[in-house]
C-alpha cells in the first residue's frame, strides 16, 4: 500500500469515531426477522419498512433497530426510538 493509502486509511478510522460528521440521507437495508425479511429504507426524512407493523405505525422494530445502529447520523425527525 502506497504512503498515501495509509494516511488514508488512518483518516478513515478517525472519520468513522467521529459520527457527527456523517448524516445518512437514503438507504435501503434487508433485515432478517424472526418470521421473515423485510426491506426498510430511508428515503431522505422518511422511513418506509415491508412489515404489517409499520404500515399501521410508522415506525416498526426494524426501522428503531436501524435508528439505534446509525445514532447522531440520522435527521432528527426520522428518529423514535431515540427520544425516549
Ligand atoms: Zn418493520
Amino acid at each position: 500500500m502506497d504512503s498515501g493509502m495509509i494516511g488514508k486509511v488512518a483518516k478513515a478510522h478517525r472519520y468513522a469515531e467521529e459520527r457527527d460528521r456523517f448524516q445518512v440521507t437514503g438507504l435501503q437495508v434487508t433485515v432478517r426477522g424472526e418470521n421473515s425479511d423485510h426491506t426498510v429504507a430511508l428515503d431522505g426524512e422518511h422511513w418506509h419498512c415491508t412489515c404489517d407493523f409499520f404500515e399501521h405505525h410508522g415506525a416498526c422494530a426494524h426501522t428503531m433497530a436501524l435508528e439505534i445502529m446509525f445514532e447522531g447520523m440520522l435527521p432528527q425527525s426520522v428518529t423514535f426510538a431515540m427520544a425516549s
